[in-house]
């Protein structure tokens, strides 16, 4: 965790708090970690949403509650970019699926 905050010095450290900050690949927007999602090259090669923050390796984040980022780093290849991959081993609509599954199970557990 602390190392992840400290590889990431991408601005937004002015605020007086301890939550890293990340940008959205999709929206740009820089927000603290929790609301953000990682990104990862998975064990099979190919790019997965990675849900514990457990995999090695370069990182890119999307906005947990953005609809619209997935399909905005997809148009501009924002996640190839980010992660140094190629197309090939992004399934959007996989990511996708699981994005929507994701925020289903956020929705329906209480705060
Ligand atoms: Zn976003």
């Amino acid at each position: 965790m602390w190392l992840a905050h400290r590889r990431g010095r991408r601005g937004a450290v002015r605020l007086s708090t301890h939550i890293p900050q990340r940008t959205c690949v999709g929206c740009r927007r820089v927000r603290g970690r929790p609301e953000l999602l990682r990104f990862a090259i998975g064990s099979d090669g190919q790019v997965t949403l990675d849900i514990h923050n457990q995999l090695p390796g370069r990182g890119a984040y999307l906005c947990a509650d953005g609809t619209d980022c997935l399909a905005q780093a997809r148009r501009r290849r924002a996640l190839n970019r980010s992660l140094r991959v190629g197309a090939e081993v992004i399934d959007y609509e996989a990511l996708s699926a699981t994005l929507g599954t994701l925020r289903q199970e956020v929705q329906t557990s209480p705060r």
